[in-house]
């Protein structure tokens, strides 16, 4: 408790410039619970986002004093925070569920000295109505994986939310075993999910629906404001920047693993890393979640969950859509018909910038699709054969001397030479869109248990710089870009909460 006040002393006068307006919090009470973060024994920052936190116009000095701790761990509120727990439901394996924030609290929306606004949130810090059986805590590792997993995207130049902080809070938590205790401070431009749509679609308040709708339109899409149809004009913004969002991943060969409803967020970042990683071998039936049995959030299903988890959200809009209910349906079922085309684009236009094409023919598809099923067929590294083939020269080995190989490759080069541009330009597009570096799950592994079990954070550290420039050629992070061994190779992992 002394420390507390000591902390709050030194953060005072908002020394960290916060600016918070919470805008969420002023929608109908049924939305969320007020309540404060519960403190934690005593906290400690292991890992602190300088650049975020410069970015988002925060003091860096304060945060980099011990007591700002204090702060992360929701034991002293910001200036201006209204703390809530966030209600929400969700399709969790494709069952219905009543949810919400069981282990988070939204501190508020920061305003950046630019005018942008994001939800601050602590991620394990303790319970509140919506926890049911939990213990709204969070153990480290999971944590850890979330920063690591979230920053990475981030630097692939995919959507993602952000993270700021981890803290460790001095207490443990009981999983299988007991793990040290951990929050993380989560950046999101919102968390507004689709399972928050499903959530005020099951309220007795027939506004609740279009109160929502209006809120996300005024916060993400102000320019439908005073369209003809806002509400389908949303529905089809929120499906167009999934199907981009979903294309992403996969041309980095991204697997999510719990693509609840709850999961999928309607700005269009990817949210909630759990059993999330990326695949070295390329196999579309990748799953490395322990608890998706049957492969249902596997890397090749991630467009048709998408789908569903759309049609999820489209059900909810249905009374906004149109006062005639068969209209209604028909306008949410072309919406969501459209989804494979926008998704077949938005793939067609990656795979080409992967392999250099800056023109269109017909052949493209079955040039993509030959060379995915070579590389299936031979065990090959997703990662690391786009990136070869972007190199001027194909490095002179076993996979790359196959024959099979060969022949495609000679097909892929006279494509290229069809195109009228000098020959580095392809390869400096490749380049840009074939990382050499992926947090690979065996270097996440080993950097998360060096800190769980010892307190070491050499490991996190080294891999936070290896994945910050995943274009970039920087020889002392060419360690990273080897696959494992197969003793070394992760085929599961687990959520942990
Ligand atoms: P997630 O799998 O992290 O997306 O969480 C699904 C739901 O379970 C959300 O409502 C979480 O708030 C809740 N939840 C997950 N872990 C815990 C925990 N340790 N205590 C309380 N609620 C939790
Ligand atoms: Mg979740």
């Amino acid at each position: 408790m002394k420390l507390n006040e000591k902390a709050s002393g030194i953060l005072k006068n908002n020394a960290v410039k916060w600016h918070f307006d919470n805008s969420y919090a002023r929608l109908p009470d049924y939305f969320f619970a007020r309540l404060s973060p519960i403190p934690v024994q005593s906290p400690q920052v292991v890992i602190l986002n300088i650049n975020l936190a410069k970015s988002l116009g925060l003091d860096v000095e304060a945060l980099l004093m011990p007591e700002s701790a204090f702060l992360f761990a929701g034991n002293v509120l910001p200036d201006g925070a209204q703390p809530i727990a966030q209600a929400y439901a969700g399709h969790q394996f494709g069952h219905f569920t009543m949810l919400g924030d069981g282990r988070a609290i939204l501190l508020g929306e920061h305003v950046t000295p630019a005018g942008d606004r994001f939800d601050i949130q602590l991620k394990g810090s303790g319970q509140t109505p919506f926890s049911r059986r939990g213990d709204g805590r969070a153990a480290l590792a999971p944590m850890l994986r979330e920063y690591i997993i979230s920053e990475a995207m981030h630097a692939l130049g995919i959507p993602s939310t952000r993270s700021l902080a981890v803290v460790t809070t001095g207490e443990q938590v009981m999983r299988e075993v007991l793990l040290p205790g951990a929050i993380l401070t989560r950046v999101a431009t919102s968390h507004i999910r689709v399972g928050t749509f499903e959530y005020a679609a099951s309220q007795r308040d027939t506004d609740a629906i279009k109160i929502l709708a209006d809120y996300t339109i005024q916060r993400h899409f102000p320019d439908l404001l005073d369209t003809e149809n806002p509400y389908l004009l949303l529905l089809n913004r929120i499906i167009d920047s999934q199907a981009e969002l979903i294309v992403k991943w996969l041309l980095v060969g991204f697997v999510h693993g719990v693509m609840n409803t709850d999961n999928m967020s309607i700005s269009g970042e990817t949210i909630d890393y759990g059993p999330c990683a990326f695949m070295d071998v390329y196999d579309p039936n990748t799953v490395f979640s322990s608890i998706d049995q049957y492969g249902r959030y596997r890397y090749s299903h991630q467009p048709q969950i998408a789908q569903w988890n759309l049609a999820r959200l489209a059900e909810t809009l249905l009374p906004l859509l149109d006062p005639l209910p068969e209209r209604a349906l028909t306008l949410a079922e072309e919406a969501i018909g459209a989804f494979p085309k926008i998704y077949q684009s938005y793939w067609m236009i990656g795979m080409r910038k992967k392999l250099g094409l800056l023109t269109e023919e017909s052949i493209d598809t079955e040039l993509i699709t030959a060379l995915l099923t070579w590389m299936q067929n031979h065990y090959a590294d997703y990662t690391n054969t786009f990136r070869a083939l972007s190199e001027e020269v194909l490095p002179n080995n076993a996979q790359f001397g196959d024959v099979e190989f060969k022949s495609w490759h000679t097909r892929w080069q006279e494509r290229l030479t069809r195109q009228a541009c000098p020959q580095s330009t392809p390869l400096e597009l490749m380049k840009t869109n074939n990382p050499a570096i992926i947090p690979r799950n065996h270097r996440v592994e080993a950097a998360l248990s060096a800190a769980s079990e010892h307190g070491d954070y050499t490991l996190v550290h080294q891999l936070l710089a290896a994945i910050a420039k995943p274009y970039d050629d920087l020889t002392e992070f060419n360690d990273y870009r080897t696959p494992p061994a197969s003793s070394e190779r992760v085929y599961q992992t687990f959520c942990g909460t």
